[in-house]
């Protein structure tokens, strides 16, 4: 079983815009769009954004990096846990794959709890499929809520952890690299490992196996050799 995390990284090769490192952040208040209590404020420029953001999923495309990943799954037992929420691992091919921040595609009624798929549509004008309803959310999770993926997290017995584009700021991975004796970071910065108790002095890369600082899509073949290794063992 290969245990694949990836982060926003993996997607911003495709042009998906994140809020780190410029981009979203310089034009938004994440505590006004991605907030509970944001939401709660104004649900209507909350909709909006996921609205214009689930528009411009429909017109990027899944990369390289997304299309090897999810071509994994045809030769090993693969499981993806994506802090992503759009779906161009699934777009890519992939058949086992755990949103832990929701799904950009999707949305949840507040009445019934319903969770129904709208592709790459507006939110305007929708009722509940369920019960009629139209107090609806986007289906992501929004900063200060729980994640219930997020059990997954440290349930998955596999041969190898792979860590791919996430800088470890939202999720410790140095913490869940521990559990493996096998575990590769593909990442082009190093990261400080910073968790809730404040940002440490050392680096995410010291608790993995391998570290290849590159973008996804240039690390392909590096990752096929290391997958090679592991079988030979
Ligand atoms: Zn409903």
């Amino acid at each position: 079983m290969i245990y694949i995390l990836s982060g926003a990284g993996l997607s911003a090769e495709s042009g998906i815009e994140t809020f780190r490192d410029g981009g979203l952040w310089d034009r938004y208040d994440i505590s006004d769009v991605c907030s509970a209590q944001g939401f709660e404020k104004n649900p209507e420029l909350v909709n909006n954004f996921y609205d214009r953001r689930r528009l411009e999923l429909k017109n990027v495309r899944p990369n390289a990096a997304h299309r090897y990943l999810a071509s994994l799954e045809e030769r090993f037992e693969v499981i993806h846990l994506t802090q992503n929420v759009d779906d161009l691992l699934e777009r890519a091919g992939a058949k086992r794959v755990i949103h832990l921040h929701g799904k950009l595609t999707e949305l949840k009624c507040l009445e019934c709890g319903e969770v129904f798929d709208i592709g790459y549509e507006s939110s305007k004008g929708r009722v509940c499929v369920k019960c009629g309803g139209d107090n609806l959310r986007p289906n992501v999770v929004f900063f200060g809520e729980s994640a219930p993926n997020y059990r997954y997290l440290y349930s998955i017995k596999a041969s190898i952890f792979i860590a791919v584009g996430t800088s470890g700021r939202v999720l410790d991975i140095a913490d869940i690299a521990k559990g493996y004796g096998n575990s590769l970071l593909i990442n082009p910065k190093r990261e400080k490992r910073v968790t809730m108790f404040g940002e440490f002095d050392e680096y995410i890369d010291e608790y993995f196996t391998l570290f290849i600082q590159k973008r996804a899509t240039e690390a392909i073949s590096d990752i096929e050799e290391v997958l090679g290794n592991l079988r030979r063992l």
